[in-house]
């Protein structure tokens, strides 16, 4: 079967010969060498300070939300995975959904003052497919109200706007290294923050809220290990060659399909990294259709994102038109290192034959 995406593995001998000087110290975790080294190359990787090393790209989320005191109402949006808007509701918070742009699928900024009440402490937006969301217009309408900005930059990793690193825009960003991500530690994250003093507080967060015998804060367990770490340090020197296949296989799709697919729009001053292939079908017939003669094929398109999250069966409805439109007809084609020339060429075939206008 061929996924929508493979996790890039290093060779068994690279990963135990880093791994093996954790072992050698008897020290797996708690903030090991490995962990440090690999924030140290992670910070001048993403050229980011205050970054942490967590567990996961979902505790940071609510990690986000608690060092900011947020309790009340949260603008977000619905094209996501469901852990964006899980962490709010996680948080004892509401997901208040400004519905999507049309052509970047991104939380539409002209939709979101409408939505702002007294209780509106923070916007939680996704720059989905790593594409930006709009930080300016973002920054300005959370200037003007006194708002926190907290990027889920979990599929950021690597693009760059601006010159700057995607997850250097908002109060807080995190991301996701988990082995689905273009980058990965099997399962991790981290939360880079714009201030210093908020990035002490999310350390003592990251372990139980004390630092040896001094007990500051409440706090959680968002460390990660130096067995995580060492798959992280084995995959970073990797990441640009990652990026530079991912383009070849796009570029491959994008001269296949350009002529009669919708795909999201990014911004021109984007660096982009590759990380997913979103394509939008006509109709959500089309895409059923696609996905069914895949998989006689042996490949597995995935819907990324559906259902939108408005339409969660466990909130009050929400009308997010554009993103319930959107979900319902995008599907992300296979896209990693290793997949095979010949691979291609079937996934291309095949997705065509259903998409040529009838
Ligand atoms: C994967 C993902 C997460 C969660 O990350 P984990 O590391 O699996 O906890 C959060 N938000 C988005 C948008 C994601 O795609």
């Amino acid at each position: 079967m061929i996924n929508v995406t493979k996790t890039y593995l290093p060779s068994f001998e690279e990963y135990t010969a880093v791994l093996k000087r954790a072992w050698d110290k008897g020290w797996i975790t708690n903030n090991g060498e490995l962990v440090q080294e690999l924030e140290a190359k992670q910070k001048d990787y993403l050229g980011v300070e205050n970054f942490l090393f967590t567990n996961n790209g979902t505790l940071p989320l609510q990690m986000a939300l608690k060092v900011f005191n947020i309790t009340k109402e949260v603008i977000t949006t619905p094209f996501s995975y469901v852990a964006t808007t899980n962490a709010i509701l996680w948080q004892g918070c509401k997901p208040v959904f400004a519905d999507i742009h049309p052509e970047t699928f991104n939380i539409d900024a002209s939709k979101i003052e409408d939505l702002i009440t007294p209780d509106t402490q923070a916007i939680l937006a996704t720059h989905v497919y790593g594409i930006p969301c709009d930080v300016d217009a973002i920054a300005s309408i959370a200037k003007k109200h006194g708002l926190k900005v907290i990027y889920d930059g979990a599929h950021a990793f690597g693009c760059v706007l601006n010159g700057k690193s995607l997850l250097s825009y908002g109060d807080i960003a995190t991301c996701s290294f988990h082995a689905t991500k273009l980058f990965h530690t099997v399962e991790g994250g981290c939360i880079i923050s714009k201030d210093v003093e908020i990035a002490r507080q999310l350390m003592l967060y990251r372990q139980f809220g004390h630092e040896y015998n001094d007990y500051f804060s409440e706090g959680v367990n968002g460390k990660n290990s130096e067995f995580h770490a060492a798959m992280g340090l084995c995959v970073l020197p990797k990441i640009d060659a990652i990026i530079a296949e991912r383009k070849r296989i796009s570029v491959q799709y994008d001269a296949a399909f350009s002529s009669f697919i919708q795909r999201p729009l990014m911004n021109d001053t984007l660096v982009y990294n590759y990380g997913y292939y979103p394509v939008v079908f006509e109709t959500e017939l089309r895409l059923l259709s696609v996905v069914e003669s895949l998989k006689q094929k042996g490949i597995s398109g995935r819907r990324y994102f559906y259902p939108s999250l408005n339409e969660l069966p466990y909130l009050q409805k929400q009308r997010c038109p554009i993103s319930e439109d959107i979900s319902r007809r995008v599907l992300c084609l296979p896209l990693y290192v290793g997949l095979q020339q010949k691979e291609i060429e079937t996934i291309i075939e095949w997705t065509s034959k259903i998409m040529e206008p009838c």
